[in-house]
């Protein structure tokens, strides 16, 4: 089996009938874009920026992130690069910014939060990534945007950092795009909105989940709901892939269900754009897609919204597939 992935390494990311998905990576560092590579990423679809600010023991500085994005840039070798902006607080503390002791960190200052609150550690991160685009296609994206005010504020944050920069550098970074994690709930619900105003969609599943379902995402305790196939679940990631369509934008998807081996058939009838997932599930889920068409996906995505349990629609698409119990 993996001999014949291995052969994938180089193969467009197609159904069967021909439709061009695209299959990122997500990493941590710079060095991870090696096996990114390596595994035949299109692209990166999720830059988790924190990983720079949890590995120092001060807030980077521009410079040090400039030369770590452009680093991951430069090492794609033109194809995409997502990064997603500090994504902090919750459960990812860093020693040298105290943030205040929360009864509910998930639901507390965090992430966006923060860098709408402390625009100086927003603008450093922006700068260096303006910067960084001159090297090759980068996107910027927001994480825990659940209003359109957040999201206004951010991008305006952005708009401010490109003129300053622009002083100097004419057109540097025009060509960045601007997208956003939908993973507050309300995010979704209000995906068309959000949707004119940006670029592209990625779907964090991981937080997505833990808030729809009310269920802490690192609670073994409720581990079971986790629930990526649960029919309400697979019907609010339909409205915002749908949504993201009626408007132009792109749908990609970065949380864990981008590399569910069961998820991929609803999601390809859903007609998701981009599945970012761990480099070491890339070429597995090349060799899938290259099997499964997407009208047949489309049908199976009708049938599973019709039942009525994630164990249920699990199976289904068990049968499908023809995967054993
Ligand atoms: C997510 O929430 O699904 C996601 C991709 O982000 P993280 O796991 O870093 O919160
Ligand atoms: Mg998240």
């Amino acid at each position: 089996e993996r001999a014949e992935w291995a052969k994938l390494v180089d193969a467009p990311s197609v159904s069967k009938d021909d439709k061009h998905f695209e299959i990122a990576a997500n990493i941590g560092t710079p060095d991870d874009v090696e096996d990114a590579m390596k595994q035949g990423a299109d692209g990166v679809g999720l830059f988790r920026s924190e990983f720079l600010y949890m590995g120092s023991d001060h807030l980077p500085t521009e410079d040090e992130q400039f030369e770590a994005y452009k680093k991951a840039i430069v090492g794609m070798k033109g194809k995409p690069v997502v990064v997603r902006t500090l994504d902090i607080g919750g459960d990812k503390p860093l020693d040298y910014l105290p943030l205040p002791d929360e009864m509910n960190p998930f639901l507390g200052y965090r992430a966006i939060r923060i860098c709408l609150d402390r625009p100086e550690i927003f603008k450093t991160q922006l700068r260096a990534l303006i910067r960084a685009s001159e090297f090759g296609p980068l996107s910027i994206m927001f994480p825990m945007i659940g209003t359109l005010a957040e999201l206004r504020a951010a991008k305006r944050i952005f708009e401010e950092c490109k003129t300053e920069l622009q002083k100097d550098h004419r057109v540097l970074g025009d060509d960045v795009k601007i997208g956003m994690m939908i993973e507050v709930p309300l995010a979704a619900i209000n995906a068309d909105k959000m949707a004119e105003e940006v670029d592209f969609f990625s779907i964090g599943t991981n937080d997505l989940i833990q808030y729809n379902f009310a269920a802490d995402r690192g609670n073994d305790a409720v581990s079971y709901l986790y629930q990526p196939l649960n029919p309400a679940f697979l019907g609010l990631i339909n409205h915002v892939i749908a949504a993201a369509h009626r408007h132009g934008t792109k749908a990609a998807m970065c949380g864990e269900m981008a590399g569910d081996e069961l998820a991929l058939p609803l999601l390809m009838g859903m007609g998701l754009d981009e599945y970012s997932m761990s480099a070491s599930s890339i070429l597995r889920t090349r060799s899938m897609m290259k099997n499964l068409d997407t009208k047949d996906c489309a049908k199976l995505v009708e049938k599973a919204m019709d039942l009525d349990t994630n164990e249920e629609v699990a199976n289904l698409v068990k049968k499908e597939l023809n995967l054993a119990d």
